[in-house]
């Protein structure tokens, strides 16, 4: 009999994650099935009893889940403790084990699948919320030369440069309006894509040459990748992101790397 996963989330319907699962058993071979799991907003703690109950073997934890899953997990993986947040649960005789792939997705996304060296380089981070406190440690042992985090709320990126430690220099916080430098990499991670809006950026944080990555996915470039086209920069989605962080949460649970560039084309189709 399969092994049983699943994505948790509410809602849940929308994640793309079975789709990505089913392939990736597909593809290595490993006996496993995979489900979405809608939590009711107060029951995410009984969804998963009932779920490791019923034999499940790990899971994924998605909207609004994510700080929940860490505060439930019996046993945190370094990476899950500096996001402070977990994406995949793993269940071994009773222990929660919680992991978080996040990051490990974007850098991957970024440097191996792009091309796109992050060690030395200037970044700017967009947006101080969980998907960008969950992609700093990653990212910061890319050692750039310079990681500045700008948000709306100033004091919330301050208090992310206060809890990651980094050489002397390399990180700092900052609003929209006192962004003077330019970057070789914009990575939007705040929510604005999602309503259709743009964080308000100048045009000339893009340095020569930039690239810029929005964590959001569609069938269609969001705001932020077309003004950063406007500016010159080349732009990524977050598709790879997704399927990168689920390749390294089928690492965790099955020991077993898939081969993520057919998924991320059979994906991209899907949308
Ligand atoms: P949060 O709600 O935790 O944080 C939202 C952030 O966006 C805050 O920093 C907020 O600023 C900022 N923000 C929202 N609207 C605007 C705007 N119009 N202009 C400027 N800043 C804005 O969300 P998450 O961090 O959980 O998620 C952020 C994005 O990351 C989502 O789009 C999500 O889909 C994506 N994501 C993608 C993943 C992938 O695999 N591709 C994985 C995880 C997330 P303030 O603090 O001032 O309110």
């Amino acid at each position: 009999m399969a092994d049983r996963y699943a994505v948790i989330g509410n809602p849940v319907a929308h994640s793309k994650s079975p789709e990505i699962h089913a392939r990736f058993a597909q593809q290595t071979g490993e006996p496993i099935s995979y489900e979405r799991l809608l939590a009711p907003l107060d029951g995410f703690d009984a969804t998963v009893a009932a779920f490791m109950e019923a034999g499940g073997r790990g899971a994924n934890v998605t909207v609004p889940f994510k700080l929940q899953a860490h505060a439930l997990a019996t046993e945190l993986s370094v990476r899950a403790q500096a996001a402070g947040a977990v994406n995949t649960l793993r269940f071994t005789d009773g222990v929660i084990h919680g992991d978080n792939t996040d990051g490990v997705g974007l850098v991957t996304d970024i440097v191996q699948n792009a091309g796109v060296a992050l060690h030395g380089k200037r970044l700017l981070l967009l947006g101080a919320g969980g998907a960008a406190r969950g992609v700093l440690l990653p990212l910061l042992e890319q050692q750039p030369a310079e990681l500045a985090i700008a948000n709306r709320t100033v004091d919330r990126a301050e208090l992310l440069v206060q809890e990651f430690s980094a050489p002397h220099g390399v990180l700092r916080a900052t609003g929209y309006d006192a962004l003077d430098g330019e970057y070789d990499i914009v990575i939007n991670a705040t929510s604005a894509s999602l309503a259709d809006a743009l964080p308000p950026l100048e045009g000339r944080v893009f340095a020569a040459g930039a690239f810029a990555y929005d964590m959001m996915y569609s069938r269609d470039a969001t705001p932020f990748m077309r003004f950063a086209a406007g500016h010159g920069a080349a732009v990524r989605d977050g598709l790879g992101m997704l399927v990168e962080q689920a390749a390294a949460s089928f690492l965790v649970w099955r020991g077993v790397r898939p081969d993520t560039a057919p998924v991320h084309i059979a994906l991209r189709a899907l949308l």
